[in-house]
């Protein structure tokens, strides 16, 4: 999955077009960049806190709005593109009760911080902005919520560590958010969505979609895996797959609203099976998402290796709406590492897919997520996630040090590769992938793409499109730009992004 943390807040948003029918317009999940008041800004910001930690233990809350009195809401938004869409559907519920978003946390009656666990740097990201809160530092009567992925791993203890905090709400509850919300209007100063054991996903009538380019569709949540080293199952709550008329509906919606690019999302999107009685196969449900009338680009994000059959690479090869991008995270070329993390699949198996998708008749860009330094990873096993890297020649890798994480099957494992080791074996790893991709993009010069246009920089006069590969491509053109389709032919590349003028 694109695991590059992004943070998205109601400031990024002003000004943003709204998709009008044949012209999309704003960021990329994919991007380094969004764009801020019209202009490109990056996602570097991510990490950078305003304060310096938690609240003190043991204070009363002293920031609780009641009775009514959430009228205004500020979001913030860590972590994958599934929580960036679960942010889109929870400001669904919040404007279909009548609230309103404002763009600073110190308007707002209601702070809402969508958190990500997957590694422990991103978990302590919720924990810097509520220091924000603390006692004395926050103006009057506020409510503070704390949702996803923290607030399911820490549960009632969010309350104790950080007591300006009242209502903590995992993804899988957040069916109840109305509920939930009520409880804290009606003045109850704890307020908790923790269970897990679910079997509904979130229905939302109403969807504010931040991203006028690429409408984001759920179509599966939870997680049942259990990989040794992934939170998410504890997090997310069990696998549950949405209904395919469900997810055609949605789909035709947000056509019918502009959007002509569509991204299917789930944690192990391709293990999605069909719950209503036409049982469509995945491969199917993509033919048939890339069958509405208007839609020109089918993205598909996280695939599990286990999961990827031939027929969803028959289903690209069918449909040129499906983009030619496959995101498969290997995590690991030793078969023994991957026998630990138990992926469910040795190196050679999952060789043999990526021949699978090398042999489609279109050529389609790879992607891949990394992790180096699991419990035991030796010298030779790092060598042979190397090789993999060479072997395959990824267009693009996401790359992590290992993180112990609470709850997970390898957390009682040794964390013993020391972490200096795994930032040398980052190091080096990234810079392999880098030579690969200064190659890769390097062999397309000459070569025209057609590109959605997402962003503008008026400093340097340059658009900013993307590939149906999802490559960024940087080109002299104008504001008028942004939201059309374009053909651009590649000039020069570097190893994240190319540059090329109008074909
Ligand atoms: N569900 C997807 C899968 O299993 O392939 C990926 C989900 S996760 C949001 C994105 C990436 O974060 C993973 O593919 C993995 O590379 C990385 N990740 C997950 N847990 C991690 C951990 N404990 N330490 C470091 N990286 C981790």
């Amino acid at each position: 999955m694109g695991s590059e943390l992004i943070q998205i807040t109601l400031a990024n948003r002003p000004g943003a077009p709204r998709p009008a029918a044949g012209s999309p317009g704003e960021a990329a999940n994919f991007a380094p960049w969004h764009l801020v008041d019209g202009r490109i800004a990056t996602n570097e910001a991510c990490g950078a806190g305003p304060s310096p930690g938690p609240a003190n233990a043991h204070q009363p809350p002293e920031t609780l709005a009641t009775s009514g009195a959430l009228k205004t809401f500020y979001i913030e938004t860590f972590g994958c593109q599934m929580n960036v869409h679960d942010s889109e559907k929870v400001q669904g519920v919040l404007l279909a009760r009548g609230m309103i978003p404002v763009e600073d946390h110190a308007q707002a009656d209601l702070v809402l911080y969508n958190t990500c666990s997957i590694r422990e740097k991103a978990a302590q990201k919720v924990f810097s902005r509520l220091g924000t809160f603390r006692k004395g530092r926050s103006g009057t009567r506020k409510a503070i919520a704390v949702l996803g992925c923290v607030a399911q791993q820490e549960g009632e203890r969010f309350f104790e560590r950080a007591p300006q905090v009242s209502l903590v709400c995992g993804s899988a509850s957040y069916a109840r958010l109305g509920q939930l919300l009520d409880q804290l209007e009606a003045g109850e100063r704890r307020v908790t969505g923790l269970a897990l054991d679910t079997d509904e996903c979130f229905e939302t009538e109403m969807t504010r979609r931040d991203n006028p380019f690429r409408a984001y569709l759920t179509i599966i949540e939870g997680c049942d895996q259990h990989c040794s080293f992934c939170v998410v199952p504890m997090t997310r709550g069990p696998q549950r797959s949405r209904a395919s008329d469900k997810i055609l509906d949605e789909a035709r919606r947000v056509v019918d609203q502009g959007y002509t690019e569509i991204q299917l999302l789930g944690q192990i999107v391709n293990a999605w099976h069909d719950p209503s009685p036409a049982r469509l196969s995945f491969a199917e449900l993509l033919s048939r998402v890339g069958e509405v009338p208007g839609i020109r680009r089918l993205r598909f994000t996280t695939s599990h290796p286990r999961y990827f059959t031939p027929d969803i690479v028959q289903a690209i090869d069918a449909n040129p709406i499906l983009c030619d991008q496959v995101h498969l995270p290997v995590q690991s070329g030793s078969t023994a590492v991957l026998a630990r993390m138990l992926r469910g699949y040795t190196r050679e198996e999952y060789l043999e897919k990526i021949q699978g998708i090398r042999r489609a008749r279109r050529a389609i860009s790879l992607s891949t997520d990394i992790i180096v330094g699991f419990c035991g990873e030796t010298e030779e096993d790092f060598e042979q996630t190397l090789s993999l890297i060479r072997e395959v020649e990824y267009d693009q890798v996401f790359s992590f040090k290992y993180s112990a994480r609470p709850n997970t099957l390898a957390e009682g494992s040794r964390d013993n590769v020391a972490e200096e080791e795994k930032g040398r074996r980052l190091t080096e790893l990234q810079e392999l992938q880098r030579q690969i991709q200064v190659r890769r993009n390097q062999a397309l010069l000459g070569e025209s793409f057609e590109v959605l246009v997402e962003g503008y920089q008026a400093r340097l006069g340059q658009a900013v499109g993307r590939s149906t590969t999802n490559r960024v491509i940087n080109f002299p053109g104008s504001p008028e730009d942004v939201g059309r389709y374009l053909t651009v032919k590649v000039t020069s590349a570097g190893p994240n992004s190319l540059v090329g003028v109008r074909a």
